[in-house]
């Protein structure tokens, strides 16, 4: 048997493949709209990556779900944390992170952002700083900084499902990648230089790895140079991005072929290689519960009014994500039906889905929206003061409420 299977499970749990009854069971236990994660699967999903990259570095990209529970499976299964943001950073400490296993990827730092950090550095002098501006550089010096540091490149390719995912090629992100060899040698003098980094965007694929080796190369490229004139780097991190199958029919991610694509394209170099997937880590370890409040005749759909809007689950309004969607409640023989799913925000872009089969959609059915784990609860908001939901964390048989339900005392709770 391969030992990869046995840690990792499955290559892709789809919708269908939750236990319904438990998931019904949950809504009517934390009621709705209600999060459930499985802890299981995300402790697989890092034994798959850890399996395929062997001998490089899995970072997980905390953004895509920073809850504890999350980032304590996480780092019990031996990755570490690459944080955006200093409570990112501050999470992952409390989470029990090593300072040796947590970055700080700088994205135009606000200055508490980098006050903190940098305390925290004291405290841990083995965290790393990855800057993606000159200037950044200089904010680190004027707070005294002169730890572990590692480059962040914009390396000129982009790549993702949707252009607001993709970071390669926005000027936003990084530093021009053909001016880091030349800071590389200035800092390597006033800092720990450990490594360059770089990030794409989302939505490496199966089907096209075409930008991902260009990055790659580019990288690998970069890295060589720097090494040639500074000596060894620790680490050349090309980034997160790997897809997951949204869609039913959409095969898995071949996270061997990806694996061995990277090592390919990235050529000898001293560094060891190192990734930081998200996404790929917890989309497929969640779904969202939701009960049906509405079913409305309307001139051209069947519209489904449920308790859970673009505040619970943006991803469809900002990137028109596609989530599977089933009805727990549905009769198996039912004739699905062609709905629009629609949330209880006074906003157009309020919907889920439109044109979707459905099995016959009744008021209190509770429907399950599939990979629901990777920037669902953190991109939730409480727009148009809707609280924002509970989250209950599985493991083996048990469950345990992660967050508890915000309030309407909660929406108010800083106004004075
Ligand atoms: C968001 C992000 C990632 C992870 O992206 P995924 O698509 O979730 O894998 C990795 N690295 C950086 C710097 C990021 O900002």
């Amino acid at each position: 048997m391969n030992a990869g299977e046995a840690d990792g499970g499955p290559a892709v749990r789809r919708l269908d493949a939750w236990d319904e009854e438990r998931l019904v069971a949950l809504a009517g236990e934390y009621e709705t709209p209600l999060y459930v994660v499985d802890l299981d699967r995300v402790a697989e999903n890092c034994a798959r990556l850890r399996s395929a990259f062997a001998d490089a570095d899995v970072k997980y990209a905390v953004k895509a779900h920073a809850g504890q529970s999350v980032l304590r499976t996480v780092r019990e299964a031996g990755l570490d944390a690459e944080c955006a943001s200093a409570g990112e950073v501050e999470r992952a400490f409390v989470a029990g992170f090593p300072g040796d296993r947590v970055q700080y990827t700088a994205v135009n730092p606000p200055a508490g952002d980098l006050d903190l950090v940098v305390e925290r550095w004291r405290e841990h002098p083995e965290l790393t700083i990855t800057v993606g501006a000159e200037d950044t550089v200089d904010r680190l010096h004027e707070r005294g900084f002169d730890g572990r540091l590692c480059i962040r490149a914009n390396p000129d390719v982009g790549a993702g499902h949707h252009e607001k995912v993709s970071t390669g090629a926005n000027a936003k992100f990084g530093i021009p990648i053909e001016r880091v060899a030349d800071l590389a040698t200035r800092w390597a003098e006033e800092f720990d230089l450990v490594g360059v980094h770089a990030h794409a965007g989302s939505g490496i694929s199966g089907e096209d790895l075409s930008a991902h080796r260009e990055l790659v190369r580019r990288m690998g490229d970069l890295a060589r140079e720097v090494e040639s004139r500074v000596g060894p780097l620790e680490f050349v991190d090309v980034g997160g991005g790997f897809g997951v199958p949204y869609e039913e029919d959409e095969p898995p991610l071949d996270l061997e072929a990806v694996a061995e694509a990277t090592r390919e394209a990235l050529g000898e170099v001293g560094a060891t290689l190192a990734v930081e997937p998200g996404r790929y880590v917890v989309a497929d370890a969640g779904v969202l519960l939701t009960t049906i409040n509405t079913v409305k005749q309307a001139r051209d759909a069947t519209v489904v009014g449920i308790d859970a809007g673009m505040t619970t689950l943006l991803r469809p309004a900002m990137y028109d994500a596609y989530h599977a969607i089933s009805n727990l409640s549905g009769a198996e023989d039912a004739e699905p039906i062609d709905v629009t799913v629609a949330g209880p925000i006074c906003e157009s872009a309020d919907v889920l889905c439109e044109h979707r089969p459905l099995s016959r959609p009744d008021r209190g059915d509770v429907l399950a929206v599939g990979n629901a784990g990777a920037y669902g609860y953190e991109m939730s908001s409480t727009y148009n003061s809707r609280p924002r939901p509970a989250e209950v964390a599985l493991s083996g048989t048990t469950v345990r409420l992660a967050r508890r339900r915000e309030t309407l005392t909660d929406l108010t709770a800083l106004e004075q």
